[in-house]
């Protein structure tokens, strides 16, 4: 790595050798009200909030994590000001997002919608290169999201911003896939010249034929990314032990990541939240990956490839 290769965090670029043990996927905060038209007049006190996020990052980094990605999208609760603050006064450095989500749970935000490509490559690019929203605050990723059993139209338009953005400015890409579609999002991608090994796919292990599906994201060459790891809700550590053990046996273990998809504050979305709020974003150290080295026997080697050497590559910004 060259001493200009940078990975982007919420209080500033660090080298990607100072990046540490990272969960790929996470969230702080996850608030679907502005989309919904029922925006929350928020129920927390700046500073308590904070502080229980302070607290959950403390943890994070007892378990041996020094950093996370955080891929709210704009307008579903990325309050920077809040991550900034956390970031800041925990331990943990937090990779934060621009972009939109996909439309199938709820709208995308009205600007999204409103801008074309052109326009949307742009305001990617400034958050990348000035600040998110009105802040001076810069994005270290961009995400982009894709619903259920087809990508629309806006979907679409997303993916395409998000690729020239990356080519624009270096910046990584993370994508949201929902139980598949992550080939065609690998498609639209190389249709404007970025390859599936600068991306990340995230929520990989949901579809039909998970071993097949992950394998097939494997050999284009994608980084795919385990990450509701510990929400029972969906699915038991046997079924990621499965998926992540095959991965790592058909020779792939150099693209895999894992994280939980985990929140601290969850508002807005029964469907996809309801009551289920799964906070615990050190459950893959304390206890998946124990079990997975026991269970498909990774070595410890192979866990420091998936929980340090991937997200410190796939981080990096391009030259
Ligand atoms: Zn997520």
């Amino acid at each position: 790595m060259t001493e200009t290769q940078k990975i982007r965090t919420l209080t500033g670029d660090v080298a990607p050798s100072d990046l540490g043990r990272t969960l790929i996927h996470e969230h702080l905060c996850v608030d679907w009200g502005e989309m919904l038209g029922r925006p929350k007049v928020l129920d927390f006190e700046f500073d308590d909030m904070v502080q229980k996020m302070v607290a959950k990052m403390e943890e994070l980094h007892a378990a041996g994590i020094s950093a996370m990605v955080e891929c709210t999208p704009i307008g579903c609760g990325r309050y920077i000001d809040l991550f900034k603050e956390v970031a800041l006064r925990g331990p943990v450095k937090i990779i934060a997002s621009t972009g939109f989500f996909h439309e199938s749970w709820c709208p995308i935000h009205p600007i999204g919608r409103a801008l074309d490509l052109d326009a949307l490559v742009d305001l990617f690019s400034r958050e990348i290169t000035e600040g998110m929203g009105d802040t001076l605050v810069k994005a270290g990723i961009i995400k982009c999201a894709t619903g259920e059993g087809r990508i629309s139209e806006n979907e679409e338009k997303m993916l395409r911003a998000s690729a020239r953005a990356h080519k624009a400015t270096g910046c990584p890409i993370i994508t949201h896939t929902t139980n598949g579609m992550g080939l065609e999002q690998l498609d639209i991608f190389e249709s404007e010249g970025v390859s599936p090994e600068e991306v990340i796919v995230s929520h990989i292990g949901f579809e039909e034929d998970p071993l097949d599906y992950s394998e097939q994201m494997l050999k284009r060459g994608a980084n795919i990314s385990f990450d509701r790891i510990g929400m029972k809700i969906f699915f038991d550590d046997d079924h990621w032990v499965r998926v992540i053990g095959n991965a790592i046996n058909k020779g792939y273990v150099n693209q895999v990541m894992m994280s939980h998809d985990a929140a601290v504050f969850v508002y807005g979305l029964e469907e996809a939240s309801g009551e289920n709020v799964f906070d615990d974003y050190t459950y893959i150290s304390r206890v998946f990956l124990p079990k997975l080295q026991r269970e498909a026997g990774v070595t410890d080697e192979q866990i420091s490839i998936m929980m340090e050497d991937n997200p410190q590559r796939v981080l990096t910004f391009r030259d």
